[in-house]
């Protein structure tokens, strides 16, 4: 009889180029590296040192995202970029690409943006892949059921110079989520609460399957923020099984097979979901219709709450590592104990980021502010992931409906979902975040960072407290 298999295994099994032995690493064929220009100068540098070339350019594609303004990019000169470490990485990014032959989608460009758009925009991403990128959101692709992970600059090298990478064994979760989400509680609302219960390290050593009514009726792009934030529950990957929403998805795309090659990839594809009767390692189970919208309240992702409730009290927090643990972070966020989380004031709402700037999360975010007027105290910055999202959401107005609210309109990049380039918080600025961290600093030195979904960032914005849409009159 055949071995039952999860989604993750059937995906491994077919990249193995060599067994390790007894919980040694196998070597894994990887089908495509990403890039960009934060990670990947020391491995070009690295090839450069060794005379090496790389084994296959065409299986990589480059983006330049982390370190790009997002005001005033026209034609993509590096002069627009003011700041002299940002310039220098971009512009080695340039010379890299071109030296070793590598697709570059640069500022300016219409396909440039945030690398985790840019891949599966262009139907990069396919099921029962294996992708790497030298940054730790690579876990997006997953949603495709795709193997996809983060991984460190010496390993982007020995990408980029065979094709394999040498990955120890994992474990694998399901998280199974049960019953339909409600009118207003999104994929971010939902991940929130995936990693508030199993917590920041809950995830070491898996790779984790989403599963669920929940999840199938999800669309592509909720799928790709689920499986963005697998990463701040410690997971190596997170996965949600190929199916009809996926094969739509990236049918047509430049880089998605054609003709007859598509129908085969489809039978292959189909043949990928876990087998019933496989057995995972850990299974979590999450009932989906009784959330309500999550916001963090800490300086991890896994703290956080329903927006309903209050700022925890240190001293019911369980054992004294806990109560110092949330003691610091309440510190760090300047909260009291027992403050609805409702009364919490935000200067900046950020609708932005890998997790949640794709043109679902802008439409929802414009739904929220049409016709209504921002908080005079609040600003608030809508950054596309990409190029190409900016230009179809200029085709639906969206553009007009956020500036009319009072909102910047910016172009494509990671902007403030970490302090790398131009768009910072002050210190002790508050922002409402539709990011994945919010770690101490990340938005900028001394920022707090509230994660939030796009709808309770925009409803944060009328208002100027943390709010859910519901709340507005
Ligand atoms: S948007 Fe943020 S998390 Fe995503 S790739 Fe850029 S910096 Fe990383």
């Amino acid at each position: 009889m055949n071995q039952k298999l999860t989604l993750a295994e059937k995906v491994w099994r077919d990249h193995v180029v060599q067994q390790g032995d007894a919980g040694a690493p196998d070597l894994i064929y990887i089908d495509f590296q990403l890039l960009h220009e934060v990670t990947s100068p020391q491995a070009f540098d690295g090839l450069r040192l060794q005379g090496r070339t790389m084994r296959h350019p065409e299986l990589h594609l480059a983006t330049e995202d982390h370190n790009v303004p997002t005001e005033g990019i026209k034609s993509g000169n590096l002069l627009e970029i003011k700041d002299e470490v940002s310039r220098t990485q971009v512009s080695t990014l340039r010379k890299n690409c071109e030296e070793f032959g590598v697709r570059l989608h640069s500022m300016g460009d219409e396909q440039q943006g945030i690398v985790h758009t840019v891949g599966p925009q262009l139907g990069i991403t396919q099921p029962g892949m294996t992708i790497v990128c030298g940054d730790s959101h690579t876990s997006t692709h997953g949603a495709f059921g795709s193997i996809a992970m983060g991984i460190g600059t010496s390993e982007v090298e020995h990408v980029m110079a065979t094709q394999t990478l040498s990955l120890k064994p994992f474990k694998t979760m399901a998280i199974e989520v049960t019953g339909e989400l409600q009118e207003g509680v999104s994929a971010k609302d939902l991940i929130l609460a995936i990693i508030a219960k199993i917590g920041t390290g809950g995830g070491q050593g898996y790779i984790i399957e989403y599963r669920g009514e929940a999840i199938r009726k999800m669309s592509m792009e909720a799928r790709m923020t689920i499986c963005n934030m697998s990463i701040e529950a410690g997971a190596r990957a997170g996965m949600v099984a190929p199916d009809e929403t996926t094969f739509e998805y990236v049918k047509g795309r430049e880089f998605a097979p054609k003709g007859a090659d598509w129908d085969k990839a489809v039978d292959y594809w189909k043949t990928l979901p876990t087998d019933d009767g496989a057995e995972f390692d850990r299974v979590v189970e999450i009932d989906g219709s009784a959330l309500t919208p999550f916001v963090t309240w800490g300086t991890n992702p896994g703290q956080g709450l329903p927006l309903g409730e209050t700022v925890p009290d240190p001293e019911d927090c369980g054992d004294d590592n806990s109560k110092a643990t949330v003691k610091k972070a309440l510190e760090y966020m300047d909260l009291q104990p027992g403050t609805p989380l409702r009364d919490i004031k935000i200067d900046t709402v950020f609708v932005g980021s890998c997790t949640n700037a794709r043109i679902e999360d802008l439409r929802a975010a414009a739904e929220v502010v049409k016709g209504r007027t921002i908080d005079a105290n609040t600003r608030m910055i809508v950054v596309p992931s990409s190029a190409v999202v900016k230009a179809d959401a200029e085709k639906e107005g969206l553009d007009q409906i956020f500036q009319e609210f009072g909102a910047e309109w910016r172009t494509a990049g990671c902007s403030m979902c970490l302090g790398m380039n131009p768009d910072q918080l002050k210190p002790g600025e508050r922002s409402a975040s539709t990011s994945n961290r919010n770690f101490e600093g990340r938005q900028g030195p001394g920022g707090r960072t509230h994660l939030v979904s796009p709808q309770v960032a925009a409803a944060t914005a009328v208002t100027g407290y943390l709010s859910s849409p519901a709340d507005l009159k």
